[in-house]
């Protein structure tokens, strides 16, 4: 008998046939025997559905109403799916955040998991119940709901497999596993059998959002392994693991790219020391993670400062720098909302150099200009205009040589 967590996002559970379908794969992954929790998303558009009516209602939503409204997508699912497991004979319990006591900090919208209190899970589970936990959400410590960020229920899968030392996570999606780039934009991505942990972080970090970084993060810290798979067919699909010796011995494993991205420059700043913590520092303090920074050459002591931050923060991070601007004597804000990241991924990369020349030249033939570069251990990241996404994400995945036949 195993300890086993299956986690199924939105497709998944898209409407109440699908929803059957789960619940006749977690009933054999009973029948077999082993104890079962699963994670659910809310079906697939609810959340975006959500969000679009809280934006129709007020001009900046109030964030902890907000999270309230959101949670809702996957209490109906849970409920839903409990539903048709008792119908099936079975015994099933549906649980919230809160009541699967997942704590969490107070950032709405993209809080963090501090702990899971796991005993009510594992007491129902020694009932002999099969326990659907709501993703997504959790409880701060003044009792009001928060939210993960979007993709979030992968987190909450993977912090509740540590939190109750399941043997397996498995996260149900629709596609059959990880891929070498987006198989939804790139026709020719081939399935990976096995990525290493650190590989796909830095594959959800730069916009692969099949996994959540932070599940991804989890998954490392606690060692649980992940099985990432379809919930439509029996495929054996991608493990998430610990890297090792039998690794693919490849430069490049992936291409992934982000639409998420939107860029703020600041013209002409009187270069003096401390200048870019005037500039970007407000922005860390509204929650806002800055990514790529570049500041010019100066002339005649002005310089231009440019950094990129997630496009749902692009309005409330040029607000805050016109008022920076003001304030340090700069002479205009620009933001560009139009703009992708594009990134090749590979531990392998370590170990060899030309990587780098190779997707600047790539770029190059393709006349797509890079805007900006970014450069870590095992990645490369350009930005570029974002009409040119899907056919950056193409040519660099054949120059790489990662296509399929
Ligand atoms: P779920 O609702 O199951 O959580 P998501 O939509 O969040 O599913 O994530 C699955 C999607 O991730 C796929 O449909 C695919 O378009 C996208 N994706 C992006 N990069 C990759 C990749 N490298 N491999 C697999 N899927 C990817
Ligand atoms: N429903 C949430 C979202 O759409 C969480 C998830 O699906 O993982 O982002
Ligand atoms: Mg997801």
């Amino acid at each position: 008998m195993a300890l086993i967590v299956q986690k199924y996002g939105g497709t998944s559970v898209g409407d109440t046939q699908r929803i059957k379908n789960v619940a006749q794969r977690i009933a054999r992954t009973r029948d077999a025997g082993n104890q079962v929790v699963v994670i659910l998303s809310a079906m697939s558009g609810v959340t975006d559905e959500l969000i679009s009516m809280a934006e129709k209602t007020a001009a900046n939503p109030d964030k902890r109403e907000m999270d309230v409204l959101l949670a809702t997508g996957e209490q109906t699912t849970v409920s839903l799916m409990a539903m048709t497991l008792q119908g099936m004979g079975y015994k099933a319990r549906s649980m919230l955040g809160y009541q699967a006591e997942i704590l969490t900090d107070s950032s709405y919208s993209k809080a963090r998991i501090l702990d899971i209190g796991a005993e009510r899970i594992k007491s129902l589970l020694s009932d002999g119940y099969i326990v659907i936990v709501a993703g997504f959400q959790g409880i701060d410590a003044h009792g009001d709901i928060t939210t993960l960020g979007r993709g979030g229920s992968d987190t909450s899968a993977v912090a509740v497999a540590a939190a109750i030392k399941a043997d397996q996570c498995e996260i149900y999606t629709d596609v059959e596993g990880i891929y070498t780039a987006d198989p939804n934009i790139c026709g020719k991505a081939r399935k990976l059998s096995r990525i290493a942990y650190d590989e796909m972080l830095e594959m959800s970090s730069l916009g692969a959002k099949v996994l959540q970084i932070r599940s991804v993060e989890f998954a490392k810290k606690y060692g649980v392994p992940l099985h990432v798979r379809s919930s439509f067919n029996e495929e054996e699909g991608t493990m998430v693991v610990h890297e090792d010796a039998n690794m693919e011995q490849v430069v490049v494993s992936g291409v992934t790219h982000s639409k998420n991205e939107s860029r703020i420059t600041l013209r002409k700043v009187p270069d003096r020391p401390g200048i870019a913590y005037s500039i970007l520092a407000p922005v860390a303090e509204a929650g806002i993670g800055v990514d790529m920074i570049i500041q010019n050459t100066r002339l005649s002591n002005m310089t231009d400062l440019t950094f990129t931050v997630p496009k749902p923060d692009f309005k409330t991070a040029l607000e805050i720098e016109k008022k920076v601007a003001e304030e340090i004597g700069a002479a205009e804000v620009m933001g560009d909302e139009n703009i992708a990241k594009v990134s090749v991924i590979g531990v392998g990369m370590r170990s060899h150099s030309g990587v780098a020349s190779k997707m600047f030249s790539t770029l190059a033939r393709e006349n797509i200009n890079i805007l900006m570069i970014s450069t870590s251990e095992i990645r490369i990241s350009c930005v570029i205009e974002e009409k040119y996404t899907e056919l950056a994400v193409r040519a660099l995945h054949t120059a790489f040589e990662l296509d399929s036949e």
